[in-house]
């Protein structure tokens, strides 16, 4: 079976670097909050382009932590709404209303999956605070168009980053495209560690040690409380792991676009449509994505996936149930969003990793043409 992401042979390229990393933390002494963190919070900013990174436990505390900040801050309040796409994964919705806000659903465009600019503006009421950006499958969102929506109605811009590391829209890379970025180093995504771990990057002083503090008991000082606040921290452990990873993120990434590249160029099967990267001229840039996922659409989506799956090729729905559609969020069940839906039926996601050998692609790519 052709694996969907192979995390073993991609952890076993950095493994000698890996096990260095992690004995130098044990025979530290030291496991939370200690240099690595440090470095790594300093690296991953400098990688970003912005000022500051705080370490978190995982992405949807990143973004969770974010908006819990403004609400400190006194930006943001209980009932206040956030903008989101609606086919995002669903951490983006939980951590607006996991802090009491509401997420405000708007739909993608079906060329790029990414929220649709022309109908944010539609959606914006007096209590509106906050557009959450999802960069999805690895794309980054048309940034020009949103941030100029946002400066004209006083809107905070937060990106989820969780899928997009290094991804570039003009000459800023996600993490520093809005006010605000929740990143998740989960082992699948693009820069993963060996468990979870998580980051908000930001230029703004003030939210990145709000941010740090409510992570850490709502505390900035040893036994001194500020804010009713959680644990969320980044382990040195992962921290180690990370900034090891961090250094081979741009090899992996330019080894991703010549996957993709090949199956945008090789696969010629018409029933199946390749991803479109954001079409719209000024920024169309081989350095938008970052291909998180490969992700086709078919209206006979699950006839080619047991096809595939019967030729020896595993692949992957991202995502098969819209979030309004979910048990979790009842109160949406009857509201219609029918592009997101028409994605979630449509969609599958083809293996794609770095280190995915070139037979392997080559066989995805014959076994699709023979369709
Ligand atoms: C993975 C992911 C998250 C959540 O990250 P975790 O580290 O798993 O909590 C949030 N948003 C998107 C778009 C993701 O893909």
């Amino acid at each position: 079976m052709i694996p969907f992401l192979d995390l073993k042979n991609t952890n076993a390229q950095y493994r000698e670097e890996l096990i260095k990393a992690c004995t130098n933390i044990i025979d530290s002494g030291w496991y939370i909050q200690g240099d690595e963190h440090k470095k790594f919070e300093k690296e991953f900013a400098m990688f970003c382009g912005s000022k500051y990174a705080v370490g978190v436990a995982n992405g949807l505390d990143a973004l969770t932590l974010i908006i819990r900040a403004y609400k400190e801050i006194g930006i943001m309040k209980d009932g206040d709404e956030v903008i989101v796409p609606s086919n995002t994964y669903i951490a983006s919705i939980l951590a607006i209303s996991e802090n009491n806000l509401t997420p405000v659903l708007v739909e993608p465009d079906i060329d790029t999956y990414n929220i649709d600019t022309n109908k944010i503006e539609e959606k914006i009421t007096t209590k509106t605070k906050a557009i959450m950006v999802v960069h999805l499958y690895g794309q980054t969102c048309h940034m020009d168009e949103i941030n100029k929506i946002a400066k004209k109605h006083n809107l905070k811009v937060i990106e989820d980053s969780a899928q997009s590391h290094g991804a570039y829209y003009k000459d800023k890379r996600c993490g520093n495209l809005g006010d605000a970025s929740g990143f998740s180093f989960y082992p699948g995504k693009n820069l993963g560690a060996l468990g979870d771990g998580g980051a908000a990057t930001t230029d703004d002083k003030e939210l990145a040690d709000t941010i740090r503090a409510l992570g850490n008991y709502g505390s900035a000082k040893k036994y001194e409380n500020i804010y009713k606040g959680s644990n969320s921290r980044l382990d040195e452990l992962q921290a180690a792991i990370l900034r090891v990873k961090l250094r081979y993120l741009d090899d992996e990434t330019k080894k991703r676009r010549e996957i993709a590249q090949h199956y945008i160029e090789n696969i010629k099967n018409k029933g199946i449509i390749l991803p479109i990267q954001n079409s719209k001229s000024e920024i169309r840039n081989y350095e938008n994505h970052v291909w998180h996922l490969f992700v086709t659409r078919t209206d006979k989506r699950d006839e080619l996936q047991k096809y595939l799956s019967d030729n020896g090729i595993q692949t992957m729905i991202h995502y098969p149930i819209a979030p309004h559609r979910q048990q979790a969020y009842k109160e949406w069940n009857n509201d219609s969003y029918p592009i997101s839906e028409k994605i979630h039926d449509e969609v599958l996601s083809l293996p794609m990793y770095g280190a995915q050998s070139f037979e392997n692609t080559q066989k995805i790519i014959k076994v699709i043409n023979d369709y």
